[in-house]
């Protein structure tokens, strides 16, 4: 089967392919309880024969009535250039359904369940080491406050040989999210001039996966008002709140702010937690600002910035700097597919212009006034971005509140020590989340501290200039504290409280994730993973009572030459 070209649609019905001898590897409590299902419903049969693809809960066979599995179409620019037509090659979302708790409606699919008309030369299905990495991640992002697509179950496929660069066993991941519609629904569309068919997907997002037009953005909501840190945010905000630059803005454009504002909350969320996706194609960045198709993806292990996961990203367009930038490069090119709808105007959405056809000077006018919107949302990402980073960072930095100078005398010289002696960037947030003010009140108890940042084989860059750089901003971090803490008896215990709720313990890092891969698929592990997953969910509590010895190492430093590893993108 070639590629096969699918127009004037954005999904196809397809079944998954039956998998033999299904082996439920692990299912996720927290994701179970999110879809508001019990545990015990987990343990039949009939689960193990529904995430496995080999029971569609939703149809009958033999009356063919019932909601019929599907995959999506949609297309992307990969690395930067227009790639056409990819659509889900191994993904067939099975239904959807909403936790009746919570009222939350979510999409179920299937990862690496077979072909489908998306799968161009490729054979539709997932190897077990990328399933696993896909799993842990969603749920470990999801447990530290990070949008995300999530996983509810591993299923091993051991008949499937898959081949990739060796023979590897397959593997289903069943993940779910209240949206899998990525910029690349809207890129296929624009590249195909399939108009209506665009502005019936832009339609849909509002109403279906943002609840309604009525919920989008018309003024940054109160409390964003006053938070005005920055030269660029007290212009934007003065422009948003004050309604100017608003009266050319109709609903289209409100939807386009909101799926700025949800991207730049996320990738600003990435930037403080040091998660990289690693390959950030417009096919893989969420209408809803979710985490989305984890690939090569990775943590940090030393801060620094230049560091692409990504194997083949010689040019580092993915690597850790880069992120909002490419972002934001995404949303012009979602903007760029938007146009018309964005620059028709209020009071005229752009249907008038579908209908009609648009007259050359009609157009250039709606392409400025796009642009002009464009560049408006982009100041608003900006502004969105930066206040979450900095909301994060005076939250892991122990700060209650945040001053002008804070930027620069904490946030950047704190960075810059991490990336200058290399150290690593989870373990020092929660080791400055240990220390006392009162341990810092001297220079020669503050160089003790700072050498605590290190690793105990690493005495020879213990040098003294490194331990004076870091005395010398844990005085300026110890001040602040204060201030915004007080010096009250129980004031560290407060602080030490609050830091150890936002800076994890654990970070599922590449070598762990190996670690646990070998495990499985070599050893037959059945213990690991689910061990693992305990950490993964709960990854701010000190002790998970498992086995102290192997938590405290999943936990600690990273084993020599395991660091800052990179993955190649076969999966
Ligand atoms: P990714 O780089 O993983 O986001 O994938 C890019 C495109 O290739 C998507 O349309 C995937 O569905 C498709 N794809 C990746 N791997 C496979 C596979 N093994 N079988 C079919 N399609 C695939
Ligand atoms: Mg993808
Ligand atoms: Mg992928």
């Amino acid at each position: 089967l070639g590629p096969r070209m699918v127009k004037n649609a954005l999904f196809t019905y397809v079944r998954p392919e039956i998998t033999h001898s299904p082996e439920l590897l692990c299912v996720s409590s927290r994701a179970l309880e999110d879809i508001g299902l019990d545990a015990r419903e987990a343990e039949t049969e009939e689960f193990k024969h529904v995430v496995a693809g080999n029971k569609i809960l939703t149809w009958n066979d033999e009356t063919k009535e019932g909601i019929y599995p599907w995959a999506q179409c949609y297309g992307g620019y990969q690395f930067g250039q227009w790639a056409g037509q990819l659509g889900d090659g191994r993904a067939i979302s099975l239904f959807e359904t909403t936790n009746p708790d919570t009222g939350v409606r979510y999409e179920i699919q299937l990862k690496g369940a077979g072909r489908t008309p998306y799968s161009r030369f490729a054979d539709g299905k997932a190897v077990l080491r990328s399933s696993i990495r896909e799993f842990v991640v969603s749920e470990y992002l999801n447990a530290i406050g990070i949008p995300t697509t999530r996983a509810l179950a591993l299923t091993l496929a051991p008949k499937a040989k898959v081949i990739r660069e060796r023979v590897e066993p397959g593997a289903i991941v069943t993940r779910f999210a209240q949206s899998w519609i990525r910029f690349g629904t809207f890129d296929l569309p624009r590249m195909r001039g399939d108009r209506a068919l665009l502005r019936q997907l832009a339609e849909y997002t509002a109403e279906h996966v943002y609840g309604g037009w009525d919920k989008l953005p018309s003024k940054l909501p109160a409390g964003e008002a006053s938070n005005t840190h920055t030269e660029i945010q007290t212009g934007i905000l003065k422009e948003t709140t004050e309604g100017e630059g608003l009266e050319e803005e109709n609903r289209f454009t409100r939807l386009y702010r909101a799926i700025a504002r949800a991207n730049a909350l996320t990738v600003a969320k990435w930037q403080a937690y040091g998660f990289m996706n690693g390959v950030l194609n417009t096919d893989n960045t969420s209408i809803l600002g979710l985490s989305i198709d984890f690939g090569p993806f990775a943590f940090l292990d030393t801060f620094d910035p230049m560091y692409t996961p990504n194997h083949d990203d010689h040019q580092l367009r993915y690597s850790y700097r880069n992120q909002p930038t490419i972002i934001w490069w995404n949303l012009v090119r979602l903007g760029e597919a938007l146009g018309e709808l964005l620059g028709a105007g209020a009071g005229v959405d752009g249907a008038v212009f579908i209908e009609k056809g648009i007259k050359e000077e009609e157009a250039s006018e709606l392409i400025q006034r796009a642009e002009g919107i464009i560049d408006r949302t982009g100041e608003e990402f900006k502004a969105v971005f930066m206040a979450e980073y900095k909301r994060l960072m005076t939250a892991r930095l122990g700060l209650k509140t945040q001053q002008d100078s804070d930027f620069k005398d904490l946030f950047s010289e704190y960075l810059d020590w991490l990336e200058a002696f290399e150290l690593d960037f989870h373990h020092a947030f929660r080791k400055l989340g240990a220390i006392k003010v009162e341990e810092l009140q001297t220079e020669e108890r503050r160089r003790d501290v700072a050498g605590r940042f290190f690793k105990d084989d690493e005495a020879p860059r213990q040098e003294a200039e490194s331990r004076t750089r870091i005395a010398t901003w844990l005085e300026k971090w110890a001040e602040r504290v204060k201030q915004d803490w007080g010096e009250a008896a129980d004031a560290d215990a407060k602080r030490q409280g609050a830091m150890a709720k936002v800076n994890p313990k654990f970070v599922p890092r590449s070598w762990i994730l190996d670690e646990v891969i070998s495990r499985v698929e070599k050893q037959k592990d059945r213990d690991i993973l689910p061990n693992i997953m305990k950490l993964a969910l709960n990854p701010f509590d000190e002790h998970w009572s498992w086995d102290g010895a192997e938590e405290e190492r999943f936990c600690g430093d990273v084993p020599k030459y395991k660091g800052m590893m990179q993955c190649s993108c076969s999966s």
